[in-house]
């Protein structure tokens, strides 16, 4: 009988891969060095050779999801500029190798949006939105229970959100003034530095490399000024962007992840204070959490994307 489902997380750096019982409870986790050389070549090879010397035959393993950070169209990763990759269809390049059809693929943030439901912060809600603030902002709509993805894999790209309409800064993307650049990690830093270098205020904080969210927040608690005001329009920027989702998807709880969350409540309660003034009112009382997953939420809602 099979009764175990690998949820694996592919990241640019390292893939995390999970082992889960058919109901969804994590067995065991471990993580192994993406190899992105040679334009990510060796990496569904790696994961395959981990997965068939573990101990678990393959022929009780009920399936397999996995979490790639790129659009998604069915089990067919569009391009992946952090693995090297263009298209790559995961399940057709690993089916025959690991002698299973049932092989599951989701961009990582819609990934992460989904483990929230199967066993984090918005565990037994239906229809749900997770943001995660890291180096980018990354997001996931879950609807009954699924993932959107759009026709092009690209739904619920909130970072993408363009919300500063003059002198806005380059994105990743290729447009300028998304929300990610005001929004994640980066973002209050560049929002830091256009204060610091726009206003007379004394500041204990200088707009240099080093210069990171955790300084920013730090210097806030310490009653910096200017730092007090860079967390207030950053959290503002995130409002907007719950504000905008709210009013299109209509879910019943919000999940802000990510590493800048670290920051925890007091971040939190910024936003929901902007959201409670900018929300639509019929939404206004959507709930509006921090994560609970840490880095297990992609296994989690890789391993939760498994049809058992
Ligand atoms: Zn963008």
């Amino acid at each position: 009988v099979s009764e175990f489902i690998y949820g694996i997380d592919i990241g640019g750096t390292t893939i995390k891969i999970g082992l889960f019982s058919k109901l969804g409870t994590l067995i065991n986790k471990w993580e192994i060095n993406t190899n992105t050389t040679n334009f990510g070549k060796n990496i569904l090879n790696d994961i395959a050779t981990f997965i068939k010397s573990n101990e678990v035959p393959l022929e009780k393993v009920i399936g397999y999801g996995f979490g790639v950070p790129g659009p998604v169209i069915d089990t067919t990763v569009l391009n992946c500029v952090n693995l090297g990759w263009n298209q790559v269809d995961i399940k057709k390049e690993l089916s025959t190798v690991l002698q299973n059809e049932n092989i599951f693929v989701a961009n990582d943030a819609n990934a992460a949006a989904l483990g929230e439901t199967k066993n984090g912060a918005s565990k037994g809600f239906k229809d749900s939105v997770m943001i995660t603030l890291g180096t980018g902002v990354g997001s996931g709509v879950i609807i009954d229970n699924k993932i959107i993805t759009g026709s092009n894999g690209a739904a619920g790209e909130l970072g993408h959100i363009k919300l500063i309409h003059d002198n806005g800064l380059p994105c990743g993307c290729g447009n300028n003034g998304c929300l990610e650049t005001v929004a994640s990690a980066t973002g209050l830093k560049n929002i830091t530095c256009h204060l610091l270098n726009d206003s007379k205020k004394i500041s204990t904080l200088k707009c240099s490399k080093e210069l990171n969210a955790k300084m920013i927040f730090d210097a806030a608690n310490n009653m910096d000024e200017l730092a007090i005001t860079a967390i207030d329009r950053f959290t503002y920027y995130i409002a907007t962007a719950i504000q905008i989702i709210t009013v299109s998807v209509n879910p019943e709880i919000v999940v802000i992840g990510g590493g800048v969350s670290k920051a925890g409540e007091p971040l939190l309660n910024k936003i929901i204070n902007h959201f409670k003034n900018i929300g639509f009112s019929s939404v206004k009382d959507t709930k509006i959490v921090l994560a609970k997953l840490g880095n297990d939420a992609g296994i989690y809602g890789a391993a939760g994307m498994v049809k058992v």
